[in-house]
């Protein structure tokens, strides 16, 4: 059975003092693992060694926002695969949109920095998704395509389980926006489809998380659907009642499957 997961973007929030009474909230909140549904926060670069010791001994796990594609050298202002697996990081963000349109990254930069996750043994959460007017135009499909087949093209032979696919459509991240259940699961069963490229197992044993404002609210919706695995939350994920409600949601559903 494919694992589920519910992740954590904290993107450029926090502080030492607030880090550390969300952390407590949440390993309060999530004593232990709930069917077999893994949980993540991902904190600014500069948190993550003090992020990883104070989930220590917790269900939580950590992982990065970006990764380089590089692995050493003259890339000033880059952190490589080895830093983040070294201080005790085991996912890494790639491609969020906020990445995409504000810095610039292609699908090829992006499917380069999931063949250095991949090597380096992080567990690349690649983030896929449609803007506005993409949706509105009809091209969804197509859009969603594109950056599956950078990545698909450089794992040629993909491992069933290596990466984890994060379906955000771009309208609905920080927005209050939320694709209604039905919605997304229509775009997830056809990236589950597309993902056959890389062999059927692949495919079936992929998790596909969705994200764009999921809330404590609306998540058990969300996650009823069945080919949605999970969720990549932002703004929820900074609050303890919120995030762990979110958990407690995906460990409900994601029980009875
Ligand atoms: C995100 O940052 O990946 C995200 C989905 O943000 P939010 O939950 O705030 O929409």
């Amino acid at each position: 059975m494919r694992k589920t997961y519910v992740i954590g973007n904290w993107k450029m929030n926090g502080s030492l003092a607030a880090n550390k009474a969300l952390l407590a909230g949440l390993k309060a909140g999530v004593p232990a693992a709930k069917a077999n549904v893994a949980i993540a926060v991902c904190p600014p670069f500069v948190y993550l060694p003090s992020v990883v010791d104070a989930v220590s001994g917790s269900p939580i796990g950590v992982g990065s926002q970006d990764v380089s594609e590089y692995d050493k050298g003259a890339y000033t202002g880059e952190v490589p695969v080895a830093m983040l697996k070294e201080v005790g990081v085991t996912y890494a963000v790639i491609g969020h949109s906020e990445r995409r349109s504000l810095f610039g990254e292609t699908d090829e930069w992006v499917a380069k920095k999931t063949v250095a996750a991949l090597a380096g043994g992080l567990v690349p959460v690649v983030c896929i998704g449609e803007l506005e007017a993409e949706r509105e135009g009809g091209l969804t499909e197509k859009v969603l395509a594109t950056q599956l087949d950078a990545v698909l093209a450089a794992i040629p032979n993909p491992v069933p389980g290596s990466i984890v696919v994060a379906y955000e459509p771009v309208w609905a991240i920080g927005t209050g926006k939320t694709a209604t259940p039905e919605m997304a699961q229509e775009t997830h069963a056809f990236i589950r489809n597309y993902l056959k490229k890389g062999g059927e197992a692949f495919a079936q044993d992929t998790a596909i998380l969705y994200g764009g404002s999921v809330k404590a609210s609306n998540a058990a919706g969300l996650f009823a659907m069945p080919d949605i695995d999970g969720g990549l939350v932002g703004g929820a994920s900074l609050i303890v009642e919120e995030f762990v409600g979110i958990y407690n949601a995906a460990a409900d559903q994601f029980g009875k499957r």
